[in-house]
């Protein structure tokens, strides 16, 4: 059985453990530096509010370790601020956070205050996917080496540059289990190489 830790400073953190352990992990919530010593197969950085969220992860001292644990290639999905957190570049002016994945992003993209819909999109194979954006940023660039997953409206708004998976929407709210079924497959892919 694979072990996630959810960082759970801020926002949608329990939906993510839910859907989860309903497909069989294990879940811990990471909410201070001390959380990050306990083994974990994978990482889920949920939505909310990522000015919020890399401020808590910066005050708590849990920067660097949380970037060196994704470069050496721990599986990391970030949905919606999860994924501002990762992006190397914030077209807003604001200073990028863990800047694992080299994308930029714009946040709060459809607007601020009716900025939230729903939608159906592919996510890589897979068609029908439903797709929940709140107050949603979208992937105004890539750079080499990542592959996206999902366009909708002429943006990319899901995207996998090795073993970081992120999405702009919340999978964790539909009731649609295939998107967290895909990083668990990254999750078991590092495993079975790794020999565990
Ligand atoms: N707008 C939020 C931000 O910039 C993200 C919204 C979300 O995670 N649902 O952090």
């Amino acid at each position: 059985m694979a072990t996630i830790g959810i960082l759970a400073v801020q926002g949608a953190f329990r939906e993510h453990a839910d859907v989860l352990r309903s497909l069989g992990s294990d879940c811990f919530e990471i909410r201070n530096a001390r959380d990050l010593g306990r083994p974990m197969d994978g990482l889920v950085l949920p939505g909310g509010e990522s000015t919020v969220q890399g401020k808590l992860i910066t005050d708590l001292g849990m920067g660097d370790a949380l970037r060196s644990m994704i470069r050496d290639g721990l599986p990391v999905f970030g949905t919606c601020a999860g994924m501002i957190l990762l992006a190397e570049r914030i077209d807003d002016g604001h200073v990028a956070h863990l800047a694992t994945m080299p994308i930029a992003v714009r946040r709060n993209a459809y607007g601020r205050q009716l900025g939230s819909f729903s939608a159906t999109g592919s996510f890589g194979p897979l068609d029908g996917v439903p797709l929940e954006f709140i107050r949603a940023p979208v992937i105004e660039s890539v750079g080499d080496g990542v592959h996206v997953l999902t366009e909708h409206g002429g943006h990319t708004v899901a995207a996998r540059y090795g073993n970081q998976l992120v999405t702009s929407f919340h999978p964790e709210l539909t009731g649609d289990t295939r998107v967290h079924r895909y990083f668990l497959d990254m999750v078991s892919g590092r495993r079975t190489a790794a020999g565990n």
